[in-house]
């Protein structure tokens, strides 16, 4: 893989990171709260001889809501759409990622999208194999593939101070149980929630998955089909409506492309027919996407004309 240092990525990178200093680095899973908030990292991955990087690349974080993408793809390739669809709408929301209002207030009471926590946590559900760890592993093979890197795993401080704190989530998933959304039991549901979040890599393995999906799901050395062509179209229309939490309208906007936040401070993005991007900065804007990876993604979109609208 020939990944070179972007230079004009550099300046961009640099221009960004001032804004770093206005977030805020997420603390209500503890373990986030010990990121260091000065980071930010980009990598751009054009196909195998074109990859371009910049900022502190080799820091590695944890996926968090950017998982989502990926525990979709996988119960829509096992499952089907109508099946999927049954249990998890496909409509944006205005509410921030963890409410719980509309659960109560939408009849039937089934999550909106699956890129809120309420629509994850019916996705995760319904993750196929016998144990957690049968999930888990289901779930990685599909991120080795994707990234090629066999290496990656989850990160167990992460997913352990999560779980141990996860009283949102906790409600939500008890909430859904209640109205048929979600079966099974609830704590091994969110062991399962909680390790696919705390799946932990850097931004090259993270734009290698967004040049996937921006190519229609092939893989870019040997243009095998990981994904299925329609799949990979609803993940990255799910990224453009739902992806950037309750500012995915003004994303759309300004940078215009799919992409997928994470409180870590990962974005995912995937331009389609040109490149997968990776981006780590941990510090945050009050809705909980990465306030310099955004600040970034604006400059970047401007000068390469990223918008695909
Ligand atoms: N694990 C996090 C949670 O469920 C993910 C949230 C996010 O990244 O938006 O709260």
């Amino acid at each position: 893989m020939a990944w070179k240092q972007g230079v004009d990525l550099a300046n961009m990178v640099k221009e960004a990171k001032v804004w770093a200093k206005s977030g805020k680095v997420a603390d209500y899973i503890p373990a986030l709260a010990e990121a260091n908030p000065d980071m930010l990292a980009v990598a751009i991955y054009q196909g195998t001889d074109h990859c371009f990087l910049a900022g502190n690349v080799e820091e590695k974080f944890t996926l968090q809501s950017i998982s989502k993408v990926l525990s979709l793809v996988l119960v829509l390739m096992d499952l089907g759409e109508d099946v999927v669809f049954s249990k998890v709408g496909m409509e944006p929301t205005g509410d921030p990622f963890n409410s719980i209002a509309k659960l109560e207030t939408n009849k039937p009471s089934k999550p909106l999208n699956p890129m809120i926590n309420a629509g994850a946590l019916a996705v995760t559900n319904m993750i196929q194999g016998s144990t957690t760890e049968e999930r888990l592993h289901r779930l990685l093979r599909l991120v080795h593939q994707l990234t090629g890197n066999e290496k990656i795993t989850f990160n167990e401080y992460v997913a352990n101070s999560e779980l141990e704190t996860a009283y949102l989530n906790r409600s939500l998933a008890y909430f859904m149980k209640q109205h048929g959304v979600v079966e099974g039991d609830i704590e091994e549901l969110l062991d399962l929630y909680t390790k696919q979040c705390a799946i932990e890599m850097n931004c090259m393995d993270l734009a290698r998955i967004g040049y996937v999906l921006a190519h229609e799901g092939c893989d870019p050395i040997t243009a095998k089909r990981i994904i299925p062509l329609h799949i990979a179209r609803i993940v990255k229309t799910f990224m453009v409506t739902c992806g950037m939490y309750n500012a995915s309208g003004e994303f759309a906007i300004r940078v215009g492309i799919p992409a997928k936040s994470g409180v870590s401070g990962g974005i995912l993005g995937a331009i389609p027919h040109r490149s997968g991007i990776g981006i780590y900065s941990p510090a945050l804007d009050e809705k909980g996407n990465s306030l310099a990876g955004i600040k970034l993604l604006e400059v970047m979109a401007e000068r390469y004309q990223l918008s695909i609208f």
